[in-house]
C-alpha cells in the first residue's frame, strides 16, 4: 500500500506550506496543489512520549520536528535511538501507528 504525506504548493508563487493552510502564508492565494513530502531535512527539536493510548503496541514514541530542504517543518515519527537536535534525517512514509488493527500512515524520520 503506497501512500503520501502531502504539503500544499501554491500555483500563484510556489510557497510550500505544511500542514495546508486556507491562504498562502506568502500570497494570499488560494489555488493549491499537492506536493508529496521527501527527501532530507534537519532535526529541530524532539521529545519521547510516554503516556500512549492502549492501540500502541510500543512503550513510548519518539516524535520530531524536521526542517526539511524542501521548505517545510513537519512533525513525525523518529526511528532513531539517540536524536540530537540539528542532525541529519531522511524522510520516509510508514506506520506510525495502529488504531484497531489497521495501520496508520505518516512521516518517520531515520538518521542519514
Ligand atoms: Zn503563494
Amino acid at each position: 500500500m503506497a501512500m503520501n504525506v502531502e504539503v500544499a504548493k501554491c500555483t500563484k508563487c510556489g510557497k510550500l506550506s505544511y500542514p495546508t493552510h486556507f491562504y498562502c502564508p506568502s500570497c494570499h492565494g488560494t489555488k493549491f496543489e499537492p506536493v508529496p513530502v521527501g527527501g532530507e531535512g534537519r532535526l529541530l527539536t524532539w521529545t519521547r512520549v510516554y503516556a500512549l493510548p492502549l492501540d500502541y503496541a510500543q512503550l513510548y514514541v519518539t516524535l520530531g520536528i524536521v526542517e526539511l530542504d524542501m521548505g517545510v517543518r513537519a512533525t513525525g515519527r523518529l526511528e532513531i535511538a539517540e536524536p540530537k537536535t540539528g542532525a541529519r534525517v531522511r524522510t520516509h512514509i510508514g506506520k506510525v501507528r495502529e488504531i484497531n488493527g489497521k495501520d496508520i500512515t505518516g512521516l518517520v524520520f531515520t538518521a542519514v
